[in-house]
């Protein structure tokens, strides 16, 4: 196929690369930060989409240019591994690219511009450990800070962004054990329907059900509960099926099976079992005796088998006739008729539901997205141990220092440190100019402040004006900002490298030679 490609020389080819870098970067820029704006989108199935979110933007444009996937890679890549960050990311690592290929064009060579931006890279990583601000993992007003940064400016529908935020720590609480936080211990149970928006934490997990038989209790507190990946039925008896057909056989088979039956109640009786959760169908006459018994038994999806056994801390079982006193787990079993569905808990075990209700899908997702934008950044608060100033504040301190730094490399890398420090100075000056503040006045005024050692001044985008980040509780996780860079260096260094990267086919620099015409004919 190469062969048909009429060789593009290297400055084509990066040109082409910058503009399509420039369409998708402008797609995501104006959504950047608490003043960012909706952008409406319409997906290949025609249904409309309205978002915030710069990954959620890319993802819904059908992206065909070799750059454009590496960007919506970062942008992958940011949400897998932080949640938060992807607007910022892409943002900068559109920059990195117009400056290097301004070096490119200053006659710079593309391996000088690579080790330069991983220098820089470098630099600022280590600056960022410098600059953080201690976060304390149980205060619940810092939490509440890092959440609100997250989810400023994101489409919440009617949800306020006090209810969210509240919303984000009560459900990391839930899932919090001496300051170690298990995200993967939070379920979201979705729904649309003809219903007012609303979120709600339960403690534990809740399911979508019903008791496997009306007679069995609503609510069963203080329960010794079993839990099974399998069916609610009694053992099998192979070697019966053989004679069944003759009709002593048959009801010789019915009255074993009812004794089996009656032997597996007793059994789970004297087990002190008061509830049972299993995967799939319930054999009816056992679900019967159960609720004789006064035991529960409810059936949930395979899945949620995995978060109950970690809730309530038990085993998962093949079936019921396996159990032992050693498979038993502890919690509190309630019943939602109007609802169906069953809330299980269990005091200091971690585990929470938050359930998402709306009237129109595209609303629950976003919330949905913005929840977890918020949890996200809370876990990595947490983890991280320290925050950053918000608001381009961060970007501003670092340029600086990298600036101050450049003169003491002194071959042509300089030049690319000095472009990474102007690339980084992107966020606030998109900051400024989505709050409808003149850039220029702006970032001077940054300057100023950062050169008079206020490290953690920013833009402050509803009131127009610049302040102390720190002091207005605007921050963020550092690996948020740290992985954001991490990606937009690497991206960039790979594309100023790769001056043979082939345009995607039908853009405007994929030119066909004769014979392959010739040959399709
Ligand atoms: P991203 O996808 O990069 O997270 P966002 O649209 O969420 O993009 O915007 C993030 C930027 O907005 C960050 O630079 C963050 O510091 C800034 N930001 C968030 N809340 C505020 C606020 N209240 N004041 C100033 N800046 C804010
Ligand atoms: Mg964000």
């Amino acid at each position: 196929m190469e062969e048909h490609l009429r060789d593009l020389d290297s400055e084509e080819v990066h040109r082409h690369n910058n503009e399509a870098a420039r369409e998708i970067v402008d797609a995501v820029r104006s959504t950047l930060g608490p003043t960012g704006m909706d952008k409406m989108l319409v997906d290949a199935n025609g249904n409309v989409v309205v978002t915030n979110d710069g990954a959620t933007v890319l993802q819904e444009m059908a992206i065909e240019e070799p750059i454009g996937k590496l960007l919506l890679g970062i942008a992958n890549e940011q949400v897998s591994g932080v949640s938060d960050g992807t607007t910022t990311a892409i943002l900068l690592a559109g920059e990195l690219l117009t400056g290097a290929l301004e070096l490119l064009d200053r006659g710079i060579h593309p391996t000088t511009i690579g080790e330069g931006y991983e220098l820089a890279n470098q630099f600022v990583k280590r600056e960022l450990v410098d600059i953080a601000v201690p976060f304390d993992a149980a205060d619940f007003d810092a939490m509440r800070q890092v959440a609100r940064s997250a989810t400023n400016g994101k489409g919440r529908g009617v949800v306020s962004q006090e209810r969210l935020v509240n919303v984000a720590v009560e459900t990391v609480r839930g899932v919090t054990v001496d300051g170690h936080i298990d995200l993967d211990l939070i379920k979201i149970d979705k729904s649309v329907g003809d219903t007012a928006v609303a979120m709600q934490v339960h403690d534990g997990g809740l399911f979508k059900g019903e008791p496997a038989h009306p007679d069995m209790p609503r609510t069963v507190v203080d329960a010794d509960i079993l839990t099974l990946n399998g069916q609610l039925k009694p053992p099998e008896v192979s070697e019966v099926r053989a004679r069944v057909d003759d009709h002593q056989g048959l009801r010789q088979f019915h009255e074993d099976e009812r004794t089996r039956t009656d032997v597996l109640v007793d059994q789970v009786r004297g087990l002190g079992v008061d509830a049972v959760f299993f995967v799939e169908a319930a054999d009816d006459e056992l679900a019967r005796r159960l609720a004789k018994r006064n035991v529960f038994a409810g059936n949930v999806s395979r899945p949620k088998i995995r978060f109950l056994k970690t809730v309530l801390g038990s085993s998962i079982l093949p079936d019921l006739s396996r159990a032992t006193a050693n498979d038993l787990g502890y919690g509190h079993v309630r019943y939602d008729s109007a609802e169906d569905w069953f809330n299980v808990e269990s005091e200091g075990t971690p585990g929470v539901t938050v359930s998402i209700r709306g009237s129109v899908e595209q609303l629950v997702d976003e919330l949905h997205r913005s929840l977890t934008d918020a949890t996200d950044a809370i876990g990595e608060a947490v983890d991280d141990g320290f925050v950053l100033a918000g608001g381009g504040g961060t970007e501003v301190e670092l340029a600086q220092r990298l600036r101050s730094r450049a003169p003491e490399v002194t071959d042509r890398r300089q030049l690319v440190l000095e472009t990474f420090a102007r690339a980084l100075e992107a966020i606030p000056r998109e900051l400024t100019r989505n709050a409808g503040m003149d850039p220029i006045e702006a970032m001077i005024e940054l300057r100023n402040e950062h050169a008079e050692g206020n490290q953690y001044v920013g833009v402050e985008p509803t009131e127009q004006t610049v302040a102390d980040m720190r002091e207005l509780g605007v921050v963020e996780p550092v690996s948020v900002k740290a992985r954001a860079i991490d990606l937009a260096t690497e991206v960039a260094a790979i594309i100023a490298r790769a001056d043979g990267m082939i345009p995607a086919e039908g853009s405007q620099v994929l030119v066909r030679s004769d014979d392959e015409e010739a040959d399709d004919e």
